[in-house]
């Protein structure tokens, strides 16, 4: 018998087996129309049906109340990075960015382009080089920023930040590979937004949940219509074709987590992932991660190999073992593996003996 694939991509990423068997049965014909979910206008009551489920589904998951919009996006994360800065800042105010990693650094340089931008680099390495989030004392903050953007899981490096951040301005988070994964309080928020592809569904969408108040700090006057949140807010994230497939994706997805016990659980299984992973690596010499422990992803899992010559043999071994999807991000080498919501336990397991038997054959 072969072994079951598991794929530990860092996004696109893996998603629920289940989500993705209704989506094979219901592929040909959706809701006894005949026809696909995807040949379908997004204005039909049918289509109209799904979107408010989906949206209610969401609210349900992380807690949202009516003060929150929730749109359903085009564009990716990256987009966010630009359609944030263009709408609220101008000539005389300041963003500050808070800097932990790849992501949040293109989100700084991004917002560069439209104003002023303090951007806060909050990683530093410790005596042992392991990288650590400094403390929120240390860092050189704004006096009064329109907003403070950061990046609470960094998917390249695994690094990640817990907990409430402290802030006396609107906090916007980029949630794209974290959200749904743990509790939050979304009125700790003035904004949260998450490319799709982790732990939403397939690529082509972004989610962002948007306090209908922070709309009175933005200025749309000069952004594209479809960049304007309170306008997609108004038509149901409708202004133009949303990327209807994904979003029904997504509601597929939304039940799932609902089914399995919602974020609350999604969150105990990702702790029970990530430490058995860490474990492993911190147990074993041949394998390191090098970031401090109170600041590790429960998300992505960097790792190396003290030998990284090996690295190719590695991942050649790894695929063949149906373990796919774990080299690192090509500006840091070495390897990451992501774990998803979608990710069992079971998975994990297989990693670990893949690790340990590699180890004792080539090290
Ligand atoms: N932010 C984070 C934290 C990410 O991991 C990624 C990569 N998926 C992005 C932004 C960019 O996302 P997208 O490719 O959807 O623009």
């Amino acid at each position: 018998m072969t072994n079951p694939t598991y794929n530990f991509c860092a996004g696109p990423a893996a998603l629920p087996k289940a989500v993705m068997e209704k989506a094979q049965q219901e592929l040909l014909n959706w809701r006894n129309l005949g026809i696909s979910v995807m040949e379908i206008s997004h204005r039909s009551a049918e289509y109209q049906a799904l979107a408010t489920t989906a949206e209610a589904n969401l609210r349900k998951l992380l807690n949202i109340s009516d003060d929150y919009a929730i749109l359903f996006l085009h564009g990716g994360a990256t987009l966010q990075f630009s359609n944030i800065p263009m709408s609220l800042l101008n000539a005389t105010n300041e963003a500050e960015y808070l800097s932990n990693g790849m992501w949040s650094g293109k989100a700084a340089k991004e917002a560069r382009r439209y104003g002023n931008v303090n951007e806060i680099e909050i990683v530093a390495t410790d005596s042992e080089g392991r990288r650590f989030v400094t403390d929120s004392g240390s860092w050189s903050r704004s006096d009064n920023p329109a907003y403070t953007h950061y990046t609470p899981n960094e998917t390249i490096e695994g690094i990640r930040i817990g907990g409430k951040l402290p802030a006396n301005s609107p906090v916007i988070a980029d949630m794209s590979s974290c959200i749904l994964s743990e509790n939050i309080d979304v009125n700790d928020y003035a904004m949260i937004y998450a490319g799709a592809q982790k732990n939403i569904g397939p690529a082509g969408m972004t989610i962002v949940i948007v306090k209908k108040a922070f709309f009175e700090q933005m200025n749309f006057s000069q952004v594209p219509r479809v960049f304007n949140y309170q306008e997609q807010a108004k038509q149901g994230s409708m202004i133009n074709t949303p990327p209807t497939y994904t979003w029904y994706l997504a509601s597929l997805v939304f039940e799932w987590l609902l089914e399995q016990g919602g974020v609350a659980e999604m969150e105990q299984r990702a702790i029970a992932r990530a430490e058995k992973l860490y474990s492993y690596i911190d147990a074993d010499d041949f394998y390191s991660n090098p970031i401090a422990i109170k600041n590790r992803s429960r998300m992505n899992i960097p790792f190396i190999l003290a030998d990284n010559g090996l690295d190719g043999l590695f991942l050649e071994k790894a695929q063949a073992a149906n373990l796919v999807g774990l080299k690192g991000h090509r500006s840091v080498g070495g390897m990451r593996a992501s774990l998803y919501n979608s990710m069992p336990l079971e998975g994990v397991d297989a990693l670990i003996e893949f690790m340990a038997d590699f180890k004792r054959k080539y090290a």
